[in-house]
C-alpha cells in the first residue's frame, strides 16, 4: 500500500459491530474513516451526541465529532463497512454497490447468494473470485462476513479440514451479549441463560458448509459436513465459546491435530495484512481454558482459541474453542475481508 489511506465508510456506526469498526478505524494504516452512517432519524447529530458507546476504549475524538449522514451512495468513498441490522441491509447495500463501491458486511442479506464470497480470508480467499460473477456497474460489488459464532468454528475446522477431512459436528454455542446488537435488555440475562437465537442454528450449519465448500468453475461447490448445531445467550459481554464434538473422515492422533492447528498459515498471515493474527489458531494446554474474560482478545481478538482436546466417547474428538464476536467475528472479520481485498487490488480506486 502507497501513503495515501482509501477512504472508508461505515453504516450503522452506532450500533454494536458500528461502534467497534469506529475504534478499529481510528489509526488504520490503509483506511481512514471519512463517513458514519446510521438511520435516517440521526442524520446530522455529532457521532457523539447520538451513540451510546459501550466499549472500553474511549470514543476516538474525530469521531465523536463526525457528523451522522443517511446511507445513501451519496457518500464519496470506494469502500464501505456495513453494520446495518439485517432486516434493512439488503436493498441499502445493493444500492451502493450499484454505484460502484465494494461494499463488506456484516449482516445477512446477502451472505447465502451464489455470487457473494462468504469470507474467512485464512480459509477461503478463492472465494474472493465470486466477485466476477456479480453484475454490478462500475467494479461495486458486495463481499460477506458470515455470522460470529460461525468464523470462529470454521478457523478450528479448517486445518483438521484440509489433513484429515470433517464429516459432521455437533456443536453447542454459548453465546455473548453484545452478540444481540444494544437492543437485548438486561435482565434477560441476569441470573439466566436463554437457548434460542432466532436463525442462528441454522447459519451455523449452511454457512459452515459454504466456507468449507470449493471453488470449482467459478462456483463454490458446498462441503457436505453436517452440522448439528444449539445455540444459547449466556450472560458474558465478549466473546462466543462453543463445544465441538467432531467426527473426522481419516484418523488422527492428539498431536497430529494439535500440529494442524498450530501451523495453520494462510495468505492473511503471508501478506502480513494489518488485521491478520500472527496465529489464527491459538491452542491453550490449560484445562480451564479457554475463558472468554481472560482469553477473547489473545492476538487483538483475531484469533480462536482452542482448548480441552480429549478423545470423545460418541463421534472422534472434542474440544472447546472462544472467538471474539465483535472483533473477529464481525469488525475485525471484515477490515480482513478488506484488506484482503485490497491486496488483490479489488478494490475501485
Ligand atoms: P445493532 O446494535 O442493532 O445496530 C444496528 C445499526 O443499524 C445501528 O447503527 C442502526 O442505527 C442502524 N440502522 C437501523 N435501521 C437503519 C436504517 N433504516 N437505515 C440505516 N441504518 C439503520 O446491531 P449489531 O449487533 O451492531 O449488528 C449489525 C449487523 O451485524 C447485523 O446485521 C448483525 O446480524 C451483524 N452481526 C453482528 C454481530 C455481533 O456480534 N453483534 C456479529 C456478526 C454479525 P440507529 O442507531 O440510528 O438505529
Amino acid at each position: 500500500m502507497g501513503a495515501k489511506r482509501i477512504p472508508v465508510a461505515v453504516l450503522g456506526a452506532t450500533g454494536s459491530v458500528g461502534q467497534r469498526f469506529v475504534q478499529l478505524l481510528a489509526d488504520h494504516p490503509w483506511f481512514e474513516l471519512a463517513a458514519l452512517a446510521a438511520s435516517e432519524r440521526r442524520a446530522g447529530e455529532r457521532y457523539g451526541d447520538a451513540v451510546r458507546w459501550v466499549l472500553d476504549a474511549p470514543l476516538p475524538a474525530a469521531a465523536a465529532a463526525t457528523l451522522l449522514c443517511e446511507a445513501t451512495p451519496a457518500i464519496d468513498v470506494p469502500l464501505v463497512f456495513s453494520a446495518l441490522s439485517a432486516d434493512v441491509a439488503g436493498p441499502i447495500e445493493e444500492a451502493f454497490a450499484r454505484a460502484g463501491k465494494l461494499v463488506v458486511s456484516n449482516a445477512s442479506s446477502h451472505r447465502m447468494r451464489r455470487d457473494v464470497p462468504l469470507l474467512v480470508p485464512e480459509v477461503n480467499a478463492d472465494h474472493l473470485a465470486l466477485l466476477e460473477r456479480q453484475d454490478y456497474p462500475q467494479g461495486g460489488g458486495i463481499v460477506t462476513n458470515p455470522n460470529c459464532s460461525t468464523i470462529g468454528l470454521a478457523l478450528a475446522l479448517a486445518p483438521l479440514e484440509r489433513r484429515f477431512g470433517v464429516r459432521g459436528l455437533h456443536v453447542v454455542t454459548l453465546q455473548a451479549i453484545s452478540g444481540a446488537g444494544l437492543g437485548l435488555p438486561g435482565m434477560d440475562l441476569v441470573d439466566n441463560v436463554v437457548p434460542f437465537i432466532g436463525g442462528e442454528e441454522e447459519k451455523l450449519a449452511s454457512e459452515t458448509r459454504k466456507i468449507l465448500g470449493r471453488l470449482q468453475g467459478g462456483e463454490v461447490r458446498e462441503s457436505e459436513v453436517v452440522v448439528s448445531a444449539q445455540c444459547n445467550r449466556v450472560p458474558v459481554l465478549d466473546g462466543h465459546t462453543e463445544c465441538v464434538s467432531l467426527r473426522l473422515a481419516r484418523p488422527a492422533t492428539r498431536d497430529e491435530l494439535l500440529a494442524a492447528w498450530r501451523e495453520f498459515r494462510a495468505e492473511p498471515q503471508e501478506l502480513a495484512l494489518p488485521s491478520a493474527p500472527a496465529r489464527p489458531v491459538v491452542y491453550l494446554d490449560d484445562p480451564a481454558a479457554p475463558q472468554p474474560r481472560k482469553h477473547r482478545d489473545l492476538e487483538r481478538g483475531m484469533a480462536t482459541v482452542v482448548g480441552r482436546l480429549q478423545p470423545c466417547p460418541l463421534h472422534d474428538w472434542r474440544f472447546v474453542l472462544l472467538s471474539h464476536n465483535t472483533l473477529r467475528g464481525a469488525a475485525g472479520g471484515a477490515l480482513l475481508a478488506a484488506e484482503l481485498a485490497v491486496a488483490r487490488g479489488r478494490v475501485p480506486r
